[in-house]
């Protein structure tokens, strides 16, 4: 049976409402574009949704985790690892992790909002040390939608003037807490460049959003709008122009194309009803997370394209990477038993260390951010990971209860985040077999690390020991060795997975151009984080949402020209 038609049709179909769709409907809608929003995900908005201030104590769960909200119950999350009806596969004997998010906003809503540029070298990885390859932009390219991004949404930072990790248009930063001053303490004796972190979280009132009244929930969702979510602060207003039509709990399932080869809209399912419908339009955007647009293209198949829309070189899916990480902790006696003080602040830390070292002296090509964590956060289930594991910590009643209030605040830990290389053996496709609960084929996955992410990642394990003993800590478990891989974090799971629908100067190796539009469809564009060329040591969402504006403004500039 034919898919029911809706009626209106549209200047442009955007899939996905998170970071990079959010930005990308804002933007059409400021120009003037009637811009339809397919959303897999329901209808949600922090500011009337949140559960920003309730306790712990007021659920049986006291917050801990189920299975639809693994970051905990309260947590601003409908999404997942697992999702019932939604597998993907990973090729025999591999490892690879994939977080998705299901509700307006995808994974804004409750996101770190470490917010940072990429740098100049970041573009140009293969012209500084020829691994993977550059990008057919530069910083500069970029950097004037840094600026907007930056405006529109608001970032507190610091101007600091260094050259790969480019200052902003910053609102004042919070002060560090206690722990983070110990910390700034210990990376200074060590030579690590430790300055206050770049977060999307607002520090004075801008465009009617409150400020932050610092109380450290974000990942809750903010009922004041104080953090950066892509329904509050970029669907709200593009709904405000009357622009924009918006369809929750639509799961689309491919681009179709006319006999011209042009993309004419999106076929997608009605999750409440489970029946096919098609929207036309007669511009394109992917906006559904990079390795879910990936997906969208491969079951786009016609006559036209047999091996997938836009996918004439063969290159979706390839160039798949994540960001490397370890994590750290260590036992601070200087914070035992500590005078009672004020730690409110925002939803994340404080202070941060941005790649500080030359990795012509190292045995790793590529630099890591170190993010700190600690303190006195609200206590929710399993808080402070078990207190048998501190000294004579443990036992019942009054002394329980008192180990907790000595020992509440003396955990600090480091967290790295790094840039890996991209390499031919982490990749995804289309299963052959597995399809989803709506018949639509699932992704599978293809993954391996290097030595260059390998020796980065036991760089980082020696310099958060080195942090930790600098301090006065001990850490309680042992260093991870070569045959644990030196702790390195599984691909996928920091959340940053990237590539897929890359972006290049050449139609035979890539998918889209440097305005992120497809080689071989014109009237398709993609404004996730698909078609980044490279990771950079950066969280990537400052960069989805600089590079979706850039791609709407192109796409608006293209249709007053009348050339889409
Ligand atoms: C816990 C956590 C912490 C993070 N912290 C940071 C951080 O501090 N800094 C940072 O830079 N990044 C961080 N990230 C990553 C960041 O959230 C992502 O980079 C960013 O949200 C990606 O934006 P996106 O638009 O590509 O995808 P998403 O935000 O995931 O949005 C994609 C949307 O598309 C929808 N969708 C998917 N498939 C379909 C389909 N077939 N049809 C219709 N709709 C579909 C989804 O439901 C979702 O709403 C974090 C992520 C998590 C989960
Ligand atoms: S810490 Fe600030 S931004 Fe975060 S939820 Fe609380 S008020 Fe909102």
């Amino acid at each position: 049976m034919a898919p029911t038609e809706q009626r209106a049709d549209y200047d442009v179909c955007i899939v996905g409402s998170g970071a990079g769709g959010g930005m990308a409907a804002y933007a059409l809608t400021q120009a003037g574009a009637r811009v339809v929003m397919l959303e897999a995900g329901g209808e949600w908005f922090a500011s009337k949704n949140s559960k920003m201030l309730v306790p712990a104590w007021a659920s049986p769960r006291r917050g801990a985790s189920t299975r639809e909200r693994p970051f905990g119950e309260f947590d601003a999350c409908d999404g997942g690892w697992d999702i019932e009806g939604e597998p993907y596969t990973v090729a025999s004997g591999q490892k690879f992790d994939w977080w998705r998010g299901r509700m307006l906003g995808g994974r804004t809503n409750h996101w770190g909002r470490i917010s940072l540029r990429f740098g100049p070298d970041d573009f140009k990885g293969k012209s500084r040390d020829g691994l993977g390859d550059d990008w057919p932009i530069s910083y500069d390219d970029v950097a004037p939608y840094y600026d907007r991004v930056d405006d529109l949404i608001g970032v507190f930072g610091s101007h600091e003037g260094l050259r790969n990790h480019p200052d902003g248009n910053f609102l004042p930063p919070p002060k560090p807490r206690c722990y983070e001053l110990l910390v700034k303490k210990a990376s200074d004796k060590l030579g690590v460049l430790c300055i206050p972190s770049r977060l999307s979280i607002i520090t004075k009132p801008i465009h009617g959003r409150q400020a932050c009244h610092y109380c450290g929930q974000c990942n809750r969702g903010c009922s004041v709008k104080a953090n950066f979510s892509s329904p509050d602060v970029l669907i709200a207003p593009a709904l405000a122009t009357g622009k924009l039509t918006l369809i929750t709990n639509a799961m689309a399932r491919e681009v179709t194309v006319g006999r011209d080869g042009l993309a004419t809209g999106v076929s997608y399912i009605d999750k409440k009803t489970g029946g096919d419908r098609h929207v036309k339009a007669r511009i394109v955007v992917l906006a559904a997370s990079a390795c879910e647009s990936a997906r969208l293209l491969l079951n786009s198949r016609s006559t036209l394209f047999p091996h997938g829309l836009a996918n004439s070189s063969g290159s979706v899916g390839k160039g798949l990477t994540d960001t490397t990480g370890t994590d750290v902790a260590g036992f601070i006696p200087a914070m035992v038993d500590h005078v009672p003080h004020n730690e409110d602040g925002v939803g994340g830390m404080h202070v941060y260390m941005p790649w500080w070292l030359d990795n012509r002296k190292l045995d790793f090509p590529r630099g890591y951010h170190i993010e700190v964590w600690g303190g006195l956060g609200a206590p929710g289930y399993g808080f402070m990971g078990g207190i048998q594991n501190y000294p004579g910590g443990g036992g019942y009643g009054e002394s329980l209860k008192n180990d907790y209030r000595k020992y509440y605040g003396a955990t600090i830990g480091f967290s790295g985040r790094g840039e890996m290389i991209p390499n031919a053996g982490s990749y995804m496709d289309l299963d052959p077999t597995v399809v989803d609960m709506w018949g639509i084929p699932v992704v599978r996955f293809h993954w391996q690390w290097s030595d260059n992410e390998y020796n980065q990642v036991k760089h980082m394990q020696e310099t958060f020991r080195a942090l930790i003993a600098e301090m006065g800590g001990e850490v309680f478990s042992p260093m991870p060795g070569k045959e644990k891989n030196y702790g390195i974090s599984s691909g996928g799971s920091i959340i940053h997975e990237l590539g897929c629908v890359q972006m290049g100067s050449d139609p035979k190796s890539s998918v889209l151009n440097a305005n992120c539009q497809a080689h071989d469809v014109k009237n398709l564009f993609v404004a996730d984080g698909g078609p980044f060329v490279s990771q950079a040591d950066k969280n990537p969402t400052w960069t989805i949402l600089a590079l979706a504006w850039r791609t709407s403004d192109y796409i608006t500039q293209q249709r007053k020209a009348g050339a889409l």
